[in-house]
């Protein structure tokens, strides 16, 4: 038997009792100086750190980023120097709505957050298990979510709150198609791809600039639960993708996803027929195929949960020479923002914590802030320039000049935008069963919601492929009629008719008679 380490305090004192209070007497009552029982109790009470605004209930692993493919081509970045590097990584899944108790097996986009811990620093890339996102502009964020999440009075998720932003925010049709088709429901994060969503940039050693979005393919297969199945499931284990992940790493069956790129030159930016930096349109693989880059293989748990994954900080500003970022607005809020909530949630030296922390030698003036626990630099100097021979700049690390222009405003992201092309594309690859499947989802997370607010989703429904708005009519018992028409109006003009002023609800509502006509 191995012979039991002596309990002590935080500071080291030995623990003489762990089963006892010191008390006055054997009926109590404490006594003040029982100063072991007061730190385990205190420490007890800051157990637990603000879980995240979104994407708070998740799992993770560690694993290994193998490069399959040449494309020093497009960058210079180290992690792709050579066919067969191999550079750790870490990766935190999540769903986005749910609080940190939450089921797994709801429907909701999945977050995929990858840190690849790279000899010239940590590279971040913060996506989800869709190409696209609900919104373009990161003005709306914060709105978005709120929708998302609980109601202020009734304290229960809303879906009149959701249908109500997403029918007023056109440019979320793209996501919401995904998001309500049998996609939305994954059996769990082994069957997930994963996409950096935004565009970002590689740079090669000439200094020339490539646009990428990266996609991650399960190798294990999309598998997805109807809503049914997904019931059933969370009756039974609220951690259904937690015990999934977690049981296959620990049986050696470790998952993998086919790392690929889509490249576009600098230049086809200004004249593709996408805004290549617009969060919600995706670039069709017919105008940039995939090329893969590499195998990322997920093969080692945890040790201790909050260490590795609670703890774990995942920003889009974690960036390596040889990549960089676009001009993707929502992109640009986003690398303030992530850093911004960690310094909040976790602290301002997050970063020295052993799942943040670059394996690479890490030289900075950043000095003191709260729980600083790796030296502090010791007696270096903590200013630059200095003449003392501290870590300095090196001219090498510039990126290239990236042209941008235009007269500052606030202009209207909508303006002229096609919504609508993309999510008909989508909704036209859909097999006749997973186009069933996405009317009946639709028509269930449509419960509740008055009909105005359903009249004026279905006209997007309309627009990007009318046999979208009449399967989805058909499950709520709507006549598609005077949905053709709203589709016909402009946003502000189905904006204003769909108002609770103007709406004659008679109007969609089918009479027995029309009803599935
Ligand atoms: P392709 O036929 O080349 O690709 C279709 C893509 O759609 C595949 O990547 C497929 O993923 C994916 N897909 C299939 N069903 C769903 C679903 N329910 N939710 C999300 N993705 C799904 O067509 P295009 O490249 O021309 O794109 C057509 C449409 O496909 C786009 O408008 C977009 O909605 C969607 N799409 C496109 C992507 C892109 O980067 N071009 C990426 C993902 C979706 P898989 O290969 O894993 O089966």
């Amino acid at each position: 038997m191995t012979e039991r380490k002596q309990l002590t305090t935080a500071h080291g004192s030995p623990i003489g009792d762990n089963q006892n209070s010191l008390t006055a007497g054997p009926r109590g009552p404490l006594l003040m100086q029982d100063y072991q029982l007061l730190e385990k109790m205190a420490t007890f009470n800051r157990e637990r750190v603000p879980e995240r605004v979104v994407h708070a209930k998740g799992s993770g692993a560690y694993g290994i980023f193998t490069v399959t493919n040449d494309v020093t081509q497009y960058t210079k970045a180290s992690v792709f120097s050579d066919i067969g590097k191999q550079t750790e990584c870490l990766l935190r899944f999540s769903t986005v709505a749910g609080e940190r108790g939450a089921a797994d097996a709801e429907r909701d986009v999945r977050g995929f957050a990858v840190k690849f811990y790279t000899d010239e620093g940590n590279w971040d890339l913060v996506g989800n298990n869709t190409p696209v996102f609900f919104v373009r502009d990161p003005y709306k964020f914060g709105d978005f979510i709120h929708t998302q999440k609980r109601d202020p009075k009734t304290n229960m998720r809303s879906s009149t709150a959701m249908w109500d932003f997403w029918s007023l925010s056109p440019e979320s049709l793209h996501q919401v198609t995904i998001l309500m088709s049998d996609r939305g429901l994954p059996q769990g994060y082994r069957f997930v791809n994963g996409y950096s969503s935004h565009t970002y940039s590689f740079i090669n050693a000439d200094d020339e600039r490539f646009w990428i979005k990266f996609h991650f393919k399960t190798m294990q297969g999309i598998k997805t639960w109807t809503n049914a199945e997904a019931a059933a499931i969370v009756g039974a284990d609220r951690e259904s993708s937690q015990r999934d992940l977690f049981d296959a790493i620990e049986s050696g069956d470790y998952p993998k996803w086919r790392v690929c790129v889509q490249v576009m030159p600098e230049e086809d930016a200004d004249a593709y027929h996408v805004n290549p930096f617009d969060l919600t349109k995706v670039w069709p693989h017919g105008d940039y195929p995939l090329i893969e880059i590499g195998i990322m293989e997920l093969n080692r748990n945890p040790e201790n949960y909050f260490a590795d994954i609670e703890q774990a900080a995942f920003e889009p500003s974690n960036i390596v020479p040889g990549i960089g970022f676009s001009p993707d607005k929502m992109l640009q809020a986003r690398i303030m923002s992530y850093a911004d909530a960690h310094r909040y949630r976790i602290g301002v030296n997050y970063a020295s914590l052993p799942a943040n922390r670059a394996q690479c030698p890490i030289h900075t003036y950043h000095r003191d802030g709260q729980l600083r626990f790796d030296g502090n630099y010791g007696d270096a100097p903590n200013y630059e320039p200095n003449s003392m021979g501290g870590p300095s700049e090196s001219a090498q690390f510039n990126e290239p000049p990236l042209k941008v222009s235009g007269a500052a405003d606030r202009y209207d992201h909508r303006d002229g935008n096609d919504d609508y092309t993309q999510p008909g594309n989508l909704f036209r690859l859909m097999s006749a069963a997973q186009r069933a499947q996405l009317f009946a989802n639709i028509a269930e997370a449509m419960d509740n919601v008055p009909e105005r607010i359903k009249a004026r989703q279905l006209a997007h429904f309309y627009r990007a492929d009318p046999a979208y708005a009449r399967g989805v009519a058909e499950k709520l018992a709507l006549d598609i009629k005077p949905i053709a028409a709203l589709a016909r109006l402009s946003l502000s003009e189905l904006i204003d008719s769909t108002s609770e002023e103007n709406y004659a609800g008679q109007q969609v509502a089918a009479r027995p008679a029309a009803a599935g006509a």
